[in-house]
């Protein structure tokens, strides 16, 4: 089988569809696609439920992107549904906007007391402006310093210990950082350009990207029962593949976990169906001081869907990644000793020939889609560009 592909791509989420694609498009390549999952689409993927609603298997999945480039490039692929995602904390039951804006400060403190803090946050940092929990922590004014406390007791702390299983001064900064305090009376979870969500789905997308003549699909097929490493050389079912090579999944497993597992956090999703025409006011609502759970998400919000009767909601439940039961990687744990060890897993790879490793999983990082998309045509530009074929 392997001498009739020019290129093999292992996963096929964002990374493993876009270069695909992008290989078989502009590069004339004959590319096989092998994917572990009885579907495509990664943790993108979604499906219509027995009542017609569309919902995200693996986690809600909002698309945003400053990148004039990965939003044309999707769009030749999708129409849009114009989104914008909002999300609401509850705090010992007052809904208030994450991120943490000037319309949740008036919501928390009295109006006198917000005007001020207000004023100083504009005088500080500026209006418009991003801060960290960090840098919002590090003030020394007896107002922000207020301000800060309850920010971090009660939109961070509880939320990041279940997602990380560790208080927020022991995640890699660049992950609460993720959701800034805002000095505006923006009430939109993300700021970027370009928002919204596949018309027809993200399913429905990948597709549309895959659908190309020269791009083969294989489903269920799992390189690590598929793919053996020996001598620097790759087999695919013990024939010899020297083609070029574009793995998207977990580096670790690719060499048996030789150095250790690479830790991941993982979650459980528990879909729940409710006989109203809406359970929630907005798409998604952060548990941050209370239950088990980090979030709860209303798919219809999302989708723009019409049902007067009935609505889907999804709770996230963090936890440990074991490898076991089935269980998936979400989230690379970010440190100097897991990016040490991540390095380890690189460095095997380095000696191979025409080997690429692409995505949130392969490159262990905490990736957006947009950014996977970017990077896909990034390496892509670079391969066409060595092959003369831009
Ligand atoms: P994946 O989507 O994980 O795809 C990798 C594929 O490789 C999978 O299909 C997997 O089955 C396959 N694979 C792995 N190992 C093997 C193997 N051994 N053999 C064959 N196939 C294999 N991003 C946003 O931009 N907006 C959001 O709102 C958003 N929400 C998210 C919510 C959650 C809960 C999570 C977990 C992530 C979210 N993301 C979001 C991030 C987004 O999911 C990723 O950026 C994107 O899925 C990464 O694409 P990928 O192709 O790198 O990885
Ligand atoms: N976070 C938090 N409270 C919130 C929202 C986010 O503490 O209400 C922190 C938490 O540590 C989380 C990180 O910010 O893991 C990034 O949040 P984001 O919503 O970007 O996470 P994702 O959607 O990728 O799971």
């Amino acid at each position: 089988m392997s001498s009739a592909y020019d290129c093999l791509v292992i996963g096929c989420g964002f990374a493993g569809a876009v270069i695909g694609r992008e290989l078989a498009e502009r590069a004339g390549k004959k590319v096989l696609i092998i994917e572990k999952r009885s579907h495509i689409g990664g943790n993108a993927y979604d499906f219509t439920n027995n009542d017609g609603i569309l919902l995200h298997k693996y986690g809600p999945h909002i698309f945003h992107t400053n990148f004039k480039r990965v939003f044309d490039y999707l769009s030749r692929f999708t129409q849009w549904r114009d989104y914008s995602h909002e999300v609401l904390a509850n705090v010992y039951g007052r809904l208030i906007p994450v991120p943490f804006n000037l319309n949740s400060l008036y919501m928390t403190f009295e109006p006198h007391k917000a005007k001020k803090v207000e004023e100083k946050l504009i005088f500080t940092f500026g209006l418009n402006k991003k801060v960290t929990i960090g840098e919002l922590k590090a003030q020394t004014d007896d107002d922000l310093v207020e301000l800060a406390d309850y920010v971090y007791k009660n939109i961070f702390l509880y939320y990041t210990q279940k997602q990380w299983g560790t208080s927020p001064e022991h995640v890699d900064p660049s992950v609460t950082a993720r959701v800034p305090i805002l000095i505006s009376h923006d009430n939109r979870y993300f700021q970027d350009t370009y928002q919204g969500m596949p018309a027809n789905g993200y399913t429905s997308l990948f597709e549309n990207i895959l659908n190309h003549p020269d791009i083969t699909l294989l489903l269920n097929y799992d390189a690590v029962s598929h793919i053996k490493m020996k001598d620097d050389k790759v087999f695919l079912d013990d024939e010899e593949f020297t083609g070029t090579i574009i793995y998207t999944g977990a580096i670790d497993e690719l060499f048996s976990c030789c150095f250790g597992p690479l830790p991941y956090r993982t979650l459980d999703f528990e879909f729940e169906t409710h006989d109203v025409e809406w359970y929630q006011e907005k798409g998604t609502i952060n548990y941050t001081v209370d239950m088990p759970y980090t979030r709860i998400t209303e798919f219809k919000h999302l989708t723009g869907q019409v049902l007067s009767n009935r609505t889907v909601i999804m709770k996230e439940y963090p936890g440990e990644y074991t490898g076991k039961n089935g269980q998936i990687p979400y989230y690379a744990i970010l440190n100097n000793k897991n990016v040490e060890l991540y390095q380890k897993y690189k460095q095997r790879t380095d000696s191979l020939n025409d080997f690429h490793l692409l995505g949130r999983l392969a490159e262990y990082k905490y990736y957006n889609m947009d950014a996977i998309v970017e990077r896909a045509l990034a390496l892509a530009d670079q391969l066409c560009c060595k092959e003369g074929k831009e």
